[in-house]
Formats: structure tokens, C-alpha cells, sequence
């Protein structure tokens, strides 16, 4: 049976509390041999590496979600240099940028359909709490891949609707660390430049979906060792479970689209998402 990986997953929310043990054994009899569950808080990255020492397929990803960042203290990092000397951590986030929901309420351009439609915001002057918002959120990324490089592990990157600013706020971090962009659901052409900043993207369930072909194109032109699996669980779940709850065994039907948009066989995937993940997250391997 060919084996993957969910390199991202929140095994820690409360979703998963009556059956945590069932949704893990699931996974595995699915051939997904290794999960990440990730953290959004301090609080929850905590829960993720309990988890990762109760699960001996289970590892953890440390940070603060950027949605949360107003709830942040003003310094990550003491705690999380304190988590990242974990021999199960092996990633900080997820963090990034998001800014589509705004404290003000305005709102900036959803889902990208297109490359017209890619990165155009509601042209109104931003209010106050917005600035401040964003400002908070580019704070605890930049303690984020400040402990990142301080102890040679790669981020995971949540981004919506704030590509060009990710990226700008990542160049000064290269050669130090690097991203994987999860649930990579852009255009090809920001793919490629997610590739020249030397970071990697990751797909989940969405490829699956009917109105995601944006996703497939991705998915048809990431080089082999450009690209990762993921979940996303709870959410996302991939057809024929759309709308229900997800979890990490589901990574199998997202491997059978992606192998068949590869037009690739699920051997040939399996080598090559498990060889990239294991470089990404040196403590994997
Ligand atoms: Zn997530």
C-alpha cells in the first residue's frame, strides 16, 4: 500500500475529543503513517505536542494563528523556544498573514477566481484597527520565523488574501527559513514565486472540488519535490466526505486526485510527497 503523510492537521480541537484514538488508527489503516497537528495558540500548540508523545505516529507544529493575533502576547518566542527544544517539534505555525476578515468589517477579496481578480482589494481607506490588526500579525510572524531560524526548523504558512505581504515579509528570512504555503489554493504564477523565495506549497481536500480547477492547475505544474498533502482536518474534507468533519485518513482520496491530475501512479506520488516532507521537517525522517 502506497504511504503519505497529513502534514497538517488539528488533532488538538475539540472535534476529534470522543475519538481521537479511532481517527489516529484510522489513518494509519489508510496508509497515512505520519500526521502534524498543528498549533494555533500557545495553548494548542501545548495540546499538539501532548499529543505527539501520547501518538508514536503523531508530531507537532508550534505557533499562533494570525486570525488570533490580537490575543497574542506581545513576545511569543520565550514559550516557543521552549517548545521547539521538543524532539517531536519539528515545524513553528502556523503564522503567516490573513486579512480577510478585518476588525473594521471591511472586506478583501475572497477567493482568487483569477489573476485579474488575485490580490484587488475594497478600495476604501483602511480604519485604524485594521493597521493595528495587521500590524500585530506581521509582529508574530516575524518572532515566528525569528525562533524558526534560531533553531533550523521551517514554518508552516497560513495566507489569505495577503500574498504580496508574506512574501515581503519572508525575503529577509531566506537562507534561514522556509515555508510550506498550506492549502495552497492561488494562482500558478504565485505558486512560482512561493518556489523562488525556496519555500514549498501543500494541497488538501479542496483539490477535489468541482469549482477548484485553480487548484489542479497548481497541483499539474508543482515539480515533484515542490508540493506536500495535507488535510486541514476538521475542515475541508475531501469528495465523497465534503461538509462533513475530516480527518488525517482522508489524505488517501486526496492522493488518488492528485496522482490522477499528475497522471502520475500512487507509488510514484508517495515517494515523492514522503522524500519532501522528510526534508521539510527534518525531525520526520
Ligand atoms: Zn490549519
Amino acid at each position: 500500500m502506497p504511504i503519505f503523510f497529513d502534514t497538517h492537521a488539528h488533532l488538538d480541537y475539540p472535534d476529534y475529543a470522543p475519538d481521537l484514538a479511532e481517527v489516529v488508527a484510522r489513518a494509519q489503516a489508510a496508509g497515512i503513517t505520519k500526521i502534524i497537528s498543528i498549533g494555533t495558540s500557545l495553548d494548542s500548540s501545548e495540546r499538539a505536542i501532548r499529543l505527539a508523545e501520547k501518538f508514536p505516529n503523531v508530531f507537532a507544529a508550534v505557533g499562533w494563528h494570525p486570525t488570533e493575533a490580537l490575543n497574542a502576547p506581545s513576545d511569543l518566542r520565550p514559550a516557543l523556544r521552549e517548545f521547539a527544544k521538543h524532539p517531536k517539534v519539528l515545524a513553528i505555525g502556523e503564522t503567516g498573514l490573513d486579512y480577510h476578515h478585518l476588525p473594521s468589517g471591511a472586506h478583501e477579496v475572497t477567493r482568487p477566481t483569477s489573476a485579474i481578480e488575485v490580490g484587488r482589494v475594497t478600495p476604501c481607506a483602511p480604519s485604524a484597527e485594521d493597521l493595528l490588526y495587521k500590524q500585530k500579525q506581521a509582529e508574530i510572524f516575524r518572532q515566528q520565523m525569528e525562533v524558526a531560524a534560531e533553531f533550523g526548523l521551517n514554518c508552516v504558512i497560513h495566507q489569505r488574501t495577503a500574498f504580496d505581504d508574506t512574501i515581503a515579509q519572508m525575503k529577509p528570512f531566506i537562507g534561514k527559513t522556509r515555508g510550506v504555503f498550506h492549502c495552497f489554493g492561488e494562482t500558478v504564477e504565485r505558486m512560482k514565486k512561493v518556489f523562488e523565495i525556496g519555500s514549498l506549497v501543500s494541497f488538501t481536500g479542496i483539490v477535489t472540488f468541482k469549482n477548484a480547477q485553480n487548484v489542479r492547475d497548481c497541483v499539474a505544474a508543482a515539480p515533484p519535490d515542490k508540493f506536500m498533502l495535507e488535510t486541514d482536518c476538521p475542515y475541508l474534507a475531501p469528495v465523497p466526505y465534503r461538509g462533513k468533519r475530516c480527518e488525517p485518513a482522508y489524505v488517501k482520496e486526496i492522493s488518488e486526485t492528485v496522482a490522477q491530475v499528475k497522471n502520475c501512479s500512487l507509488e510514484e506520488l508517495s515517494m515523492a510527497t514522503c522524500k519532501t516532507a522528510k526534508e521539510f521537517f527534518q525531525k520526520l525522517a
